[in-house]
C-alpha cells in the first residue's frame, strides 16, 4: 500500500479522555473512531489488525478440530425465554422490538442458538463429538463502556460449544480449548495465563480465564511467578490425543493461579514468598464446562448407544477478538507508540522515502516496494512529502515492526537502513540483504 493513496488518519495531539495507552495510540494512530459509548468504527489499519487476530483464531480452531460458521447477531428473545436467561441477563441485553411487535434482542452470546441448532439438526451420539464456533459481533451493554475497544458496548467474540456424549468427552473437549488458546495467544505474542475463575451467569463448574498481565486491566490476579516462564513453543500437538492434551493442561494449571474471585488465601500462602506475585490482568478469553445447564431445559439429546436419549454435555469457549487488540498493544508499546508483535502486525514493513522526487530515491523505493509484493509481503510505502521527522514519528506511532529507510546518502552506497522498531537497532545493509532478513524474521509468522 501506498501511503499517499491510504486512509490513516493520523492524529497530533493526544485524545484527552483516552486514559490508557492502547486506547490513545489506537484513536492517534487512526485505527478506530468512536461513534457512541463503547462503539467503534474499524477504520483501515485497525480493521487489518482485527482480521490478521480473527485469522489466527480460526486458524488455530480449525487445527484443533472445531467448525467454523456464522450466526446472526440479532436473536428472537423466545430462545432465551427457553432457557430462562431472558429475565437473568439483565439490562446488559439489548432489548429489541420489531415491526410485528416481537421481542427480539441483540446477541450478548450464543449458547441458545447454538443449542437450538444442535436439537434441530443432530439426533445420534455418533455425530459426536462436535464442535462448532462462529466470530460475530456482540453487544453488552456495559455499565461503564471505557479504555476504548477493551470495554467496548459492541465487541467482536469468537465464541464455540462443544457437545458431547459424556462429561469425560466434553472435559476433553475443554482441555482442547485450553491448548488451542494457548497457541492462538503466543501466535500473536502474548503471555495469556490460564486461571482458575468464577463461573457467573453462564454457569458451570469448570472455568478458566487467560489473563494478559498489564497494570491496566481490570482484574485482580494471584499468580506463582513460574507460570509466566511457561511456553507451548512449536512442540506438535494431536488434539486427539486425550492424555498429550491433558498433559499440557496440567502443565499450565498446577502452579498457582487465580482471579481473585476464586482466591484462596491459605493455597497463595503456600507458595514460597520470593515466587509470590499479585497484580493486574487484562481478560482475553474464558472457557467454561458447564454440562447439561442449556442441552436439559431446551430438549437438546440425543440417541445414546443404548438407543435412549441423553442430553449433551456442553461447554462453551470465548475468545475477546477486538479486546485483544488493545491488550496487544498494552502489552507492546513505548512512549513513541506501537510495537506489533510480527504475527499480527497490519503490515510486515514501511519503506520510507526520505527524498520524494529525487530519482534515485524514488527508484530505489519502488524497487523494495515492488520485490516485498513479489515476495508475497505486505509493505507501506511512505511516498508522501512530508518531512523526515514526521515520517518517522508516524512510523513508530503505527509500530510496524520494521522499517526501511531509503536515502540519498546511502543510496550513493549502495545501501538502505533496517530498522527494528522494538530494539531501536538500525542496520545498513543492500536492498537485497534487508529483503532477506525481512524474511527471515516473518519465516513461520504470516
Ligand atoms: P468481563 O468479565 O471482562 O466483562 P466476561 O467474562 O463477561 O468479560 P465472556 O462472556 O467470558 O466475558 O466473553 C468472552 C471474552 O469476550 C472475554 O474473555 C473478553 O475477552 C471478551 N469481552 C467480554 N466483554 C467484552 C466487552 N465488553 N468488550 C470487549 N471484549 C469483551
Ligand atoms: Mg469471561
Amino acid at each position: 500500500m501506498r501511503l499517499s493513496r491510504y486512509f490513516l488518519p493520523v492524529l497530533k495531539e493526544t485524545p484527552a479522555d483516552a486514559q490508557i495507552a492502547s486506547h490513545r495510540y489506537m484513536l492517534r494512530a487512526g485505527m478506530v473512531r468512536q461513534q457512541a459509548a463503547g462503539i467503534y468504527s474499524w477504520l483501515p489499519l485497525g480493521f487489518k489488525v482485527l482480521k490478521r487476530i480473527e485469522q489466527i483464531v480460526h486458524e488455530e480452531q480449525q487445527r484443533a478440530g472445531h467448525i467454523p460458521m456464522l450466526m446472526p447477531t440479532v436473536q428472537p428473545a423466545d430462545l432465551w425465554k427457553e432457557s430462562g436467561r431472558y429475565d437473568a441477563y439483565g439490562p446488559e441485553m439489548l432489548r429489541i422490538r420489531d415491526r410485528h411487535e416481537r421481542d427480539m434482542l441483540y446477541g450478548p452470546t450464543n449458547e441458545e442458538m447454538i443449542t437450538d441448532i444442535f436439537r434441530a439438526h443432530v439426533a445420534s451420539y455418533k455425530s459426536l463429538p462436535m464442535t462448532l464456533y462462529h466470530i460475530q459481533w456482540k453487544f453488552r451493554d456495559e455499565i461503564r463502556p471505557r479504555f476504548g475497544v477493551m470495554r467496548g458496548r459492541e465487541f467482536y467474540m469468537k465464541d464455540g460449544y462443544n457437545f458431547d456424549l459424556t462429561k469425560e468427552d466434553a472435559l476433553h473437549a475443554y482441555n482442547r480449548h485450553m491448548v488451542s488458546y494457548l497457541r492462538t495467544y503466543e501466535r500473536m505474542g502474548l503471555t495469556a495465563i490460564p486461571m482458575r475463575a468464577d463461573s457467573g451467569p453462564i454457569g458451570g463448574d469448570d472455568t478458566h480465564e487467560f489473563l494478559v498481565l498489564a497494570e491496566t486491566g481490570e482484574s485482580d490476579v494471584f499468580f506463582d511467578a513460574g507460570v509466566t516462564d511457561l511456553k507451548l513453543g512449536d512442540r506438535e500437538v494431536d488434539y486427539d490425543d486425550v492424555a498429550q492434551v491433558k498433559g499440557i493442561c496440567d502443565e499450565f494449571t498446577s502452579l498457582y493461579a487465580r482471579t481473585d474471585e476464586t482466591h484462596d488465601e491459605a493455597l497463595y500462602s503456600g507458595i514460597p514468598e520470593d515466587r509470590r506475585r499479585q497484580g493486574k490482568g487484562i481478560e482475553v478469553g474464558q472457557i467454561f464446562y458447564f454440562g447439561t445447564k442449556y442441552s436439559e431445559p431446551m430438549g437438546a439429546t440425543v440417541q445414546g448407544p443404548d438407543g435412549k436419549p441423553v442430553p449433551v454435555h456442553m461447554g462453551s469457549h470465548g475468545i475477546g477478538v477486538s479486546r485483544l487488540v488493545g491488550a496487544i498493544i498494552e502489552a507492546s508499546h513505548d512512549d513513541k507508540g506501537i510495537i506489533w508483535p510480527e504475527g499480527v502486525t497490519p503490515f510486515h514493513a514501511g519503506i520510507v522515502n526520505m527524498r520524494v522526487g529525487d530519482e534515485a530515491c524514488d527508484r530505489a523505493a519502488e524497487a523494495l516496494y515492488g520485490t516485498m509484493k513479489t515476495l508475497g509481503m505486505d509493505p507501506l510505502y511512505d511516498d508522501t512529502d512530508e518531512r523526515a521527522g514526521a515520517k518517522f514519528a508516524t512510523q513508530d506511532l503505527i509500530g510496524l515492526p520494521w522499517r526501511i529507510t531509503v536515502g540519498p546518502r546511502g543510496l550513493k552506497n549502495g545501501v538502505v537502513e533496517l530498522t527494528n522498531r522494538r530494539t531501536g537497532e538500525s542496520e545498513e545493509l543492500s536492498p537485497e540483504a534487508a529483503l532477506a532478513k525481512l524474511a527471515a524474521a516473518y519465516e513461520g509468522k504470516r
